[in-house]
């Protein structure tokens, strides 16, 4: 039986701008990243979601013909889709935030249907963490797995219900920054203990873009390197797409552990490689798994994993 993901995130339209070029109104999100990221694996993928009354058919059809359910996709007439919009510097690794425009998620309220209540894997993608939170009450049987990634938007401006959800989860995702912003402590070292101690989260993975990967537990740490070789053109979806490819491959490891999840750690990095090589979801789009496949033999040699 095929495993069932369920991903509650944002479907945006995202205005990016580089030292190079600039887009507007992209298809982006942090559900869409997602999802298209874990299509490649042999999995029932379903997204929670809402859109507004100025997203494009043609992009629903476009996750669909991915294998991805969007019935749990709400089109609200009330207003505009989520709209993001970010500027990269000229070490293309540093993002400003210009504009966050949360139209129609402003008001969503998100209704989990009988039909994908019982997942198996459950993305808290970032997102309001009241919606995190709502979706997860509405979810009947515990999933084998919860992830959960958020950024500084929501640790800034809802951390107590942040706090609240990250008691629930299995994996938190997130970067440097955002583990300070989290820790609230002036070393990297002391955020972490107070993650995975204070806040006992049992996985943390800490994205550190061309730096690589940590896991970090209670007892433990360990690195896994990013892939060297890319020319970056666009980082925007660098960590959902890692998000995804990391819990989509585990699903082959079956048991979650320390071990396994260095595995993943390993084919996610080289997944999220490619999707910065191009603006938005473009490269996710015609990715095949056999290219992904050679980049990760290539980076367990770098690795020695
Ligand atoms: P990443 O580069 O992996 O951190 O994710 C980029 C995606 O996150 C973009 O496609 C944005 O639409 C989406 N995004 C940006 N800000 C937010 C936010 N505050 N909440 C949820 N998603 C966001």
């Amino acid at each position: 039986m095929r495993s069932k993901l369920l991903v509650v995130g944002t479907i945006a339209h995202d205005t990016i701008k580089t030292p190079y070029a600039k887009v507007e109104r992209i298809l982006g999100g942090s559900a869409t990243h997602i999802a298209l990221a874990s299509s490649m694996f042999n999995l029932d993928c379903s997204i929670i979601s809402i859109v507004g009354n100025d997203f494009e058919k043609k992009h629903l059809d476009l996750l669909r013909e991915k294998g991805i359910n969007t019935s749990g996709i709400s089109i609200s007439n009330k207003g505009k889709t989520f709209h993001w919009s970010g500027e990269y510097f000229s070490d293309m690794k540093t993002r400003k935030t210009i504009d966050t425009q949360l139209n129609v998620l402003e008001e969503f309220e998100p209704k989990v249907v009988k039909e994908l209540s019982s997942p198996d894997f459950l993305v808290l993608a970032n997102l309001h963490p009241e919606i995190q939170i709502s979706v997860l009450n509405q979810i009947k049987n515990r999933p084998r797995l919860i992830v959960l990634d958020t950024m500084n938007f929501w640790i800034g401006t809802k951390r107590k219900s942040l706090l609240q959800i990250l008691k629930k989860i299995d994996i938190l995702t997130i970067n440097e920054l955002e583990l300070k912003l989290l820790g609230r402590k002036k070393s990297l070292s002391d955020c972490l203990k107070v993650l995975t101690n204070d806040l006992s989260i049992r996985f943390l993975i800490v994205k550190r873009g061309s730096g690589g990967s940590l896991l970090v537990t209670k007892n433990s740490f360990d690195w896994v390197p990013s892939y060297p070789f890319c020319d970056v053109v666009d980082p925007t979806g660098a960590g959902d797409s890692y998000a995804g490819g990391l819990f989509s491959s585990l699903d082959i490891n079956k048991n979650i552990n320390r071990k396994s999840i260095i595995e993943s750690m390993v084919y996610a990095s080289a997944l999220s490689s490619f999707t910065i090589e191009s603006f938005g979801i473009e490269r996710l789009l015609n990715l095949k798994k056999k290219d992904i496949v050679k980049r990760e033999k290539e980076l367990r040699k770098i690795a020695r994993v």
